[in-house]
């Protein structure tokens, strides 16, 4: 299934359209229909559940998208969060320079504004000459009040930094601790592509986890996760033009701290978890050149798009840069006192972020097969499907009792009397449901219906909803 495809069968059975579509649609915006609103929202619960609820060294905040024009001074957003741009003379279409050169060449290009110049492309729309029209800010701006200019929030890590002292002062919580955040974010991308892939309006999930430079390398989960092996496209096997290889976490410690490896590890695994084969996962390394002056090392977690190895996951080491700027912008102090070494410092940060679209997106990917949605059981958006046989009230009255029994123990229903029977088995494998229930005259007589599971052809009779909710539970 190409892109192309998988944007037909998200909006053909109301996963995700295109924003405003009634009024042609808005460039870089999507709406989630009902049972992408669903996916999401597993997705995002699962994350929540895993990263912040059951880690006791993890917790949450919900911070403003709008903030203090400040914040974004002193991140470097305003300064150097940038896009280089590529424009037509013709019909005035723009293009993120870079990802444009990136398609021409497979060479590492220096200098865009000379490599432009000299190889005179042509605007894809209509065949004249592109220009470099310099670089862009890419935060979208606005105002509060009727003078005060802000932006929107370009990512959520940012509302972590400047309430990191408020959460250690009011939570009592020490290092090493990860403060989580999910929500929007919104970047004005001069060239939105891939369907969810590059989006203006988006959703993150981030954690920055706050250690002690000399405890980066003392994670107690260390040992646990050691040995495991996972694919890798090092630095130097880029440069080299070697394929990725498989090597043991461990082999990694050169590159990257044991608690840097840690939360690589634990992201990787949520995503094998939630039904991604490992061999359409991989890590990738950033090149020197690529990193921020700040940042010690970046990797990301690929996933093998059909159009492409692509990010799904970033986690960079940042050091101590974002709160030290803030620090000098703020002049609020951010140092934390350790009594036991009796020391003053400022903490560094490492930096898990999750874009929830581009996860929603591998997901899709990797469950369609043979037209049916094989999500995996957390996932899926509608857990059961009631099917009564007939639509005859005594038939859709005891579906009626049996939806209210199974969505208040928190599961997802559907009673579905559209159409013929043998359509709707059809129709359920491909929006995913987990699995369906046919009400038939037995039911009326003793309570008992026919359990069919989307990943098997077995239909299994059941006696009452006890089974059901057996084959739910985690
Ligand atoms: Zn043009």
């Amino acid at each position: 299934m190409n892109l192309e495809e998988l944007y037909s069968y998200a909006k053909k059975y109301g996963f995700v359209f295109p924003s405003a579509e009634i009024y042609g649609g808005f460039s870089g915006f999507y709406d989630f229909g009902p049972l992408g609103a669903e996916l999401k929202r597993n997705i995002e619960s699962l994350l929540w559940k895993r990263f912040v609820t059951q880690k006791n060294f993890v917790v949450g905040i919900d911070g403003s998208i709008i903030t203090n024009p400040q914040v974004w001074n002193a991140s470097g957003h305003t300064q150097n969060f940038t896009d280089p741009v590529l424009v037509c003379n013709k019909c005035n279409s723009r293009f993120k320079a870079d990802s444009f050169v990136e398609d021409l060449t497979s060479e590492p290009v220096e200098d865009l504004a000379s490599f432009i110049e000299e190889k005179k492309p042509k605007c894809p729309n209509c065949g004249d000459e592109l220009k470099f029209l310099g670089r862009t800010n890419l935060m979208f701006e606005t105002v509060a009040g009727t003078k005060d200019k802000t932006y929107l929030r370009p990512e959520t890590a940012q509302l972590i930094f400047i309430n990191f002292k408020q959460v250690m002062n009011s939570f009592k919580i020490d290092l090493p601790f990860g403060i989580a955040q999910l929500g929007k974010s919104f970047r004005n991308e001069i060239s939105p592509r891939d369907f969810l892939f590059r989006l203006r309006e988006f959703n993150q999930f981030e954690i920055e986890f706050f250690v002690d430079p000399e405890e980066a390398n003392n994670c107690p989960f260390f040992d646990k996760i050691k040995d495991n092996k996972i694919l890798i496209l090092s630095e130097e096997d880029q440069k080299n033009k070697q394929k990725a290889r498989k090597v043991k976490i461990k082999d990694l410690l050169g590159k990257a701290t044991q608690w840097h490896l840690y939360w690589l590890w634990e992201f990787y695994q949520f995503f094998v978890d939630l039904g991604i084969k490992p061999e359409n996962l991989r890590l990738r390394e950033h090149l020197k050149e690529e990193l921020a002056h700040y940042a010690k090392a970046c990797f990301d977690i690929e996933y093998k798009f059909p159009f492409g190895w692509k990010e799904i996951h970033g986690c960079a080491y940042r050091s101590d840069f974002d709160l030290k700027q803030h620090q000098t912008f703020s002049k609020t102090k951010m140092e934390v006192f350790d009594q036991k070494k009796n020391k003053r410092y400022i903490p560094h940060v490492i930096e898990p972020s999750q874009g929830i679209e581009r996860a929603f997106l591998a997901i899709m990917f990797e469950a369609i097969k043979d037209d049916k949605l094989m999500i995996s059981k957390q996932l899926a958006p509608i857990k059961v499907g009631i099917l009564p046989v007939f639509n005859k009230d005594d038939f859709v009255g005891k579906a009626n009792e049996l939806f209210e029994e199974i969505t208040n123990k928190g599961y997802s229903a559907m009673i579905d009397t559209r159409g013929p029977f043998v359509k709707r088995y059809d129709y359920h494998n491909k929006i995913g449901t987990f699995l369906t229930i046919t009400l038939d005259y037995q039911t009326l007589e003793d309570g008992s219906f026919v359990i069919k599971f989307r990943d098997e052809d077995k239909l299994v009779r059941a006696k009452d909803v006890n089974e059901v909710f057996k084959l739910l539970e985690n």
